[in-house]
């Protein structure tokens, strides 16, 4: 059956922290008094949010259930894992959770633009699954091409969190096609790639650093593999 709709992750799929965000923590933890280095912010960062996501993973099913508290919860546990020295914790969480709510904070990939156009003008209807929260939709409000993402999936909203089946069935029940004629696009093998595999969706892996682009056929594996978003146009045809 043929593809109908593609949906895309957001964070290291279609759009990126521009600072890094190592250099936004940075950058914000040093106005709240923190002298860390930004290798230091790094891999506390990285530390946190993996364990927030282990965290999750061993409360089973009901670690996958989420909603707007959940989610700010979450990210205040990792401003505070990051900067434990900070006095206004409250205070740093904030001016990080509003900074990345704003678009300056983003920056779409390079391909992203012209593959969103160039898979619309095939007749392809294009999607944004997330488990980025709320404020997800100012950023996709500020990018103009972002209007051809006719449906806006958001863990928070819908109550459970990539790669939950649940998650995905609600894609799938709000499209109102067969799961098969939807591909999944993202740069999570587990987020994206397994849980839209789970209810039947097909999936591709989107990997920048491999070093050749490695376009695996969606027929006879599993799930496709690409190096780069216009890659999915050669895989598609
Ligand atoms: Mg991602």
């Amino acid at each position: 059956m043929e593809v109908q709709w593609i949906v895309f992750d957001a964070v290291g799929t279609v759009i990126n922290p521009e600072p890094s965000v190592a250099q936004a923590y940075h950058m914000i933890g040093k106005q709240f008094g923190s002298e860390r280095t930004l290798e230091e912010v790094r891999l506390r960062f990285m530390s946190a949010f993996s364990e927030t996501e282990q965290q999750d993973a061993s409360r089973g099913s009901t670690g996958m259930t989420t909603n707007a508290d959940v989610e700010e919860t979450r990210w205040r546990y990792i401003v505070a894992e990051v900067f434990p020295e900070v006095e206004d914790g409250e205070g740093c969480f904030r001016r990080l959770h509003d900074y990345f709510a704003e678009l300056t904070a983003w920056r779409a990939f390079d391909d992203t633009l012209p593959t969103l156009h160039s898979l619309s003008e095939r007749g392809l209807r294009l999607a944004i699954a997330s488990n980025f929260d709320h404020r997800l939709h100012p950023i996709c409000d500020g990018i103009a091409t972002f209007g051809l993402f006719e449906k806006r999936f958001i863990s928070s909203e819908l109550g459970f969190r990539k790669p939950s089946m649940q998650f995905y069935q609600a894609v799938v029940d709000a499209l109102k096609v067969d799961a098969e004629q939807i591909l999944m696009v993202g740069d999570s093998l587990k987020n994206d790639v397994e849980g839209a595999l789970s209810v039947g969706m097909k999936a591709v892996l989107i990997d920048r650093k491999l070093p050749h682009a490695d376009k695996t056929g969606l027929s006879d594996s599993p799930f496709g593999v690409v190096r780069s978003l216009t890659d999915l146009q050669g895989l598609l045809s």
